[in-house]
């Protein structure tokens, strides 16, 4: 599964391709018992966003992978499975082993087959727990290592999936055979350390509305068993090339020297070229028979080329001869510039257009190259969901 539950059957658009990225990824199957108020996979998506936003702190994106309405459930219990206030049944801090063990045997129906660790989340009908008026979100765990289980009433919103998801990734083996969920934050609580004493932090008792997560307590959960890196597609791209231009602005001459009989300024001819790895370079001669120090202003637009593939290179070249009369001909230094893809599209997106190549010497001419690369054509793009960068 490469895709939240509620994209899993979105088309990819007719001529357009799937775009992925690899993710550190935490996966949730998500159950609503009966009566509980998620009835719509789109209440579930605005829960899991919310906390999504908050986990993209540490590099981590939550994927739900399923989610469903559960059936009539069986009561062999304390608890009443089927009420319509089961949140008040139970509680976080101090359940019996035997209501443990009936939430635990509710089980994870129609879950991924591929033996993938993922974490459920059960929706529980209720707006409180028997803790009090705020508590909406608990986690319990059995056996070792950890299986996890996460029940969100009524009330609950994403920041309290992304607290009780605190509690899930930040559960570690801390000695042979022996787990521990304590706030690995060295501003835990003292009376309560698997919460934060600090009321803006994530994992303190009530979620603040901007919560953060501290670095400790990053590097703990990224390393959780439940954090996997997976290749999740974020987005379609129209199956069509990018054509990039390139202006070259000036040619910038920061020292000449030419035959010892003549003046300093030469007789130059030059040859840009602009090309692609693949692609044959396309040439643009410029003669100045009189190039001094200075800046030259050239401003010649090449036409686009048409970039294959992400891999496709960009290139640049500039070589140039000086014609003496009594010495022969001189090569001047040239220049050859290679842009790879990278985040700002083969140079045409970065923070400062102009780019500057050189100086490069040698005993005839010290001299840099001013350009700028444009976007003629880019593929349309289509996004699907967002995804943290880790
Ligand atoms: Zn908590």
């Amino acid at each position: 599964m490469h895709r939240n539950y509620w994209d899993k059957n979105t088309p990819i658009p007719p001529g357009y391709t799937e775009l992925r990225k690899d993710a550190l990824t935490v996966e949730l199957c998500v159950y609503s018992l009966q009566h509980s108020r998620i009835k719509e996979v789109a209440q579930v998506r605005t829960i899991a966003e919310e906390a999504g936003k908050i986990w993209c702190q540490a590099g981590v994106t939550i994927q739900v992978v399923y989610w469903q309405i559960l059936p009539q459930q069986s009561i062999a219990g304390p608890l009443n499975l089927n009420s319509t206030d089961l949140a008040s049944e139970i509680s976080c801090d101090h359940p019996s082993d035997a209501a443990v063990s009936q939430l635990m045997a509710i089980g994870k129906p129609n879950a991924p087959e591929d033996n993938r660790l993922f974490v459920p989340v059960y929706c529980i009908p209720g707006n409180n727990l028997q803790e009090g008026s705020y508590v909406s979100g608990c986690n319990r765990q059995v056996n070792k290592p950890p299986d996890h289980m996460i029940l969100l009433t009524d009330s609950a919103d994403g920041r309290v999936l992304a607290h009780e998801l605190g509690h899930v990734l930040m559960t570690r083996l801390v000695a042979r055979d022996s787990w521990s969920n304590v706030d690995p934050d060295p501003g835990r609580n003292a009376g309560d350390p698997i919460h934060n004493a600090n009321p803006q932090n994530l994992m303190y008792t009530n979620v603040h509305k901007e919560p953060l997560i501290s670095p400790e307590q990053v590097a703990v959960a990224r390393k959780s068993r439940l954090v996997t890196r997976q290749s999740l597609v974020y987005g379609f791209q129209e199956k069509k090339p990018y054509k990039l231009g390139v202006k070259i602005k000036s040619l910038d001459v920061a020292s000449v020297s030419d035959e010892v009989f003549s003046n300093d300024a030469l007789e130059s001819n030059w040859t840009f070229a602009v090309g692609t790895s693949k692609t044959k370079a396309i040439p643009w001669v410029y003669a100045n028979d009189d190039l001094g120090v200075g800046s030259h202003s050239l401003n010649h637009d090449f036409p686009s080329v048409e970039v294959e593939s992400d891999e496709d290179k960009l290139t640049i070249s500039v070589t140039g001869w000086d014609r003496d009369k009594n010495s022969g001909d001189d090569d001047l230094p040239s220049i050859r510039k290679e842009w790879p893809k990278g985040e700002d599209l083969w140079g045409s997106s970065g923070f400062d257009p102009l780019h500057v190549e050189g100086p490069v010497e040698n005993d005839e001419i010290k001299y840099s190259v001013t350009y700028v690369i444009r976007v003629d054509e880019a593929p349309l793009r289509q996004s699907l969901r967002f995804i943290c960068s880790f």
